[in-house]
C-alpha cells in the first residue's frame, strides 16, 4: 500500500512524546571504541566538507568537530588521492573515522586497509556482487562495520518503478536488499541508514525499518538544507524518530558550517532528554535590550559547547525576565541600569560591572560551576 504524506505527517504528529518504545531492541555494533546500539547512548556523527586529500584542512575541521563534541566524523573517499590520505588523517583523529564510498568499490578496500572504523556503502551504487564481493571479504576479515546508506537520491535502477509509486517501500526494499547481500558473506556489524529529503517520507522508512530489523539506525534529513532550514528540517525528523526510540547516531546534515550540525545534534538530544549537554538561553531581544546580546550569545556559545559538563547558561537582555530566567539556570548574565550582573544557582555572584568585566566574571563562573558538577558527579566524564 503506498502512503501518502498527509498521512504520513498525521502518523507523526500523533506519534510525538509516544512512549514505551515499540520497536525491537538493537543490536550493538563497534565503531572503534564508539559502541552503538543496545543501552548505548545516541552517537553524534558529522562529516568533512574538504578535499580529503588535503590532510592539513581536512585534519583542522576534524579538530574542530571533535572539540565540539563530534564523536564519529566521516570522510568522503571519491579518488585515489582521498584513500591514500586517509592513514595520515586517521593517525591523527581522536574519534573513530568513517569512509564515505560511492561507485568505486576499490575505495572501500583503500580505505580498509587505511584502518577506518568503519565503511559507508550505497547501495544505489555499487550494485554488482562481483564489485561488492572483494569489499564485504575484507570487512569480514578485518570485523569492521559498515553502514548500508540508502538514500532516496540514488535508489537503485530497478527500484525506481516502485520508487515513483511508494517511495517509502523503494527505499525500505533497497535496505533489506542489501543487508541480505551482506549477510550472505558473513557480515554481523551492520548500520543502516534510510534518508530522504522529504520528513515524513523519511521518518515512516525509519518506523517501517526499525519494526522489520533490529540492526543499529543511524538517522537524518538528507539534503536538509542552510543553516536555520536544515535545522529545523532535522530538529523535526530525527526529533520525531528518537521520541519513538528510533536512532543510534544522528546527523544534521545542513548546508552550514560542520560545527553547527554538532550543536544541533546536541540540542536536539538535550531537548529530548535524550542526553546532557550545555545548554545556553538567552532572551530573544526587545527594545528594552541594553546591549549587543545577540553578539554576546554568539561568542558565549562557541566557548559553552565545548564544556564537558551539561552546565546551562543564562544571557538576558535586561531585568524584566532577567532575574527570573537567569535564576533557573547554573550561570547566568544579565543587563541591569547600564551595567551587568552575574548569577550562579539563583544568587548574584557579582553585580555593577561593565560588560567586558561581566565577560570575565562569566567565564570564571562558569569554571566554577563546572567544577561544582564534577564534584556532585565524580563519573561523569
Ligand atoms: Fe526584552 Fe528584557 Fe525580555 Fe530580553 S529579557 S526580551 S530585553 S524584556
Amino acid at each position: 500500500m503506498s502512503v501518502t504524506k498527509d498521512k504520513l505527517i498525521f502518523s507523526s504528529v500523533t506519534a510525538i512524546g509516544s512512549m514505551p518504545n515499540k520497536y525491537p531492541k538493537r543490536r550493538e555494533v563497534a565503531i572503534g571504541k564508539v559502541v552503538i546500539g543496545g543501552d548505548n547512548s545516541v552517537a553524534i556523527q558529522s562529516m568533512t566538507t574538504t578535499d580529503t586529500f588535503d590532510v592539513d584542512a581536512t585534519l583542522a575541521e576534524i579538530r574542530r568537530l571533535e572539540d565540539a563534541g563530534c564523536e564519529l566524523i566521516r570522510v568522503s573517499v571519491p579518488d585515489k588521492r582521498s584513500a591514500d590520505a586517509l592513514p595520515a588523517i586517521k593517525k591523527q583523529m581522536r574519534v573513530p573515522l568513517i569512509a564515505d564510498i560511492h561507485f568505486h568499490p576499490e575505495m572501500a578496500l583503500a580505505a580498509i586497509e587505511a584502518g577506518v572504523n568503519k565503511v559507508r556503502l550505497n547501495p544505489g551504487n555499487i550494485v554488482s556482487e562481483w564489485r561488492l564481493e572483494p569489499v564485504a571479504k575484507e570487512l569480514v576479515k578485518r570485523g569492521i562495520p559498515v553502514r548500508v546508506g540508502v538514500n532516496s537520491g540514488s535508489i537503485a535502477y530497478d527500484l525506481q518503478p516502485l520508487y515513483r509509486e511508494d517511495p517509502v517501500a523503494a527505499i525500505v526494499q533497497s535496505a533489506h536488499r542489501y543487508v541480505e547481500i551482506l549477510e550472505s558473506y558473513g557480515i554481523k556489524n551492520i548500520v543502516v541508514s534510510l534518508k530522504s529529503s522529504d520528513v515524513p517520507v523519511t521518518v515512516e522508512c525509519y518506523r517501517r525499518y526499525a519494526a522489520e530489523s533490529d540492526y543499529p539506525l543511524h538517522i537524518g534529513i538528507t539534503e536538509a538544507g542552510p543553516g536555520i532550514i536544515g535545522s529545523a528540517r532535522s530538529a523535526l525528523g530525527i526529533g520525531l524518530l528518537l521520541a519513538e526510540g528510533i536512532g543510534d547516531t544522528i546527523r544534521a546534515s545542513l548546508a552550514s558550517d560542520v560545527v553547527d550540525e554538532v550543536v544541533i545534534c546536541k540540542e536536539i538530544l538535550s531537548s529530548l532528554g535524550v542526553r546532557k549537554f550545555p545548554r545556553i538561553i538567552a532572551c530573544p531581544t526587545c527594545a528594552r535590550v541594553e546591549f549587543d546580546l545577540i553578539k554576546m550569545t554568539n561568542e558565549i556559545l562557541g566557548e559553552v559547547i565545548s564544556l564537558n559538563t551539561p552546565i546551562s547558561v543564562a544571557v538576558m537582555g535586561c531585568a524584566v525576565n532577567g532575574p527570573g530566567e537567569a535564576e533557573d539556570a547554573d550561570v547566568g548574565i544579565m543587563a541591569a541600569a547600564g551595567k551587568f550582573v552575574v548569577f550562579r544557582k539563583g544568587k548574584i555572584t557579582r553585580k555593577d560591572l561593565t560588560l567586558e568585566e561581566a565577560r570575565e566574571a562569566l567565564r570564571e563562573e562558569i569554571r566554577i560551576a563546572e567544577e561544582e558538577f564534577r564534584k556532585e558527579n565524580p563519573n561523569s566524564s
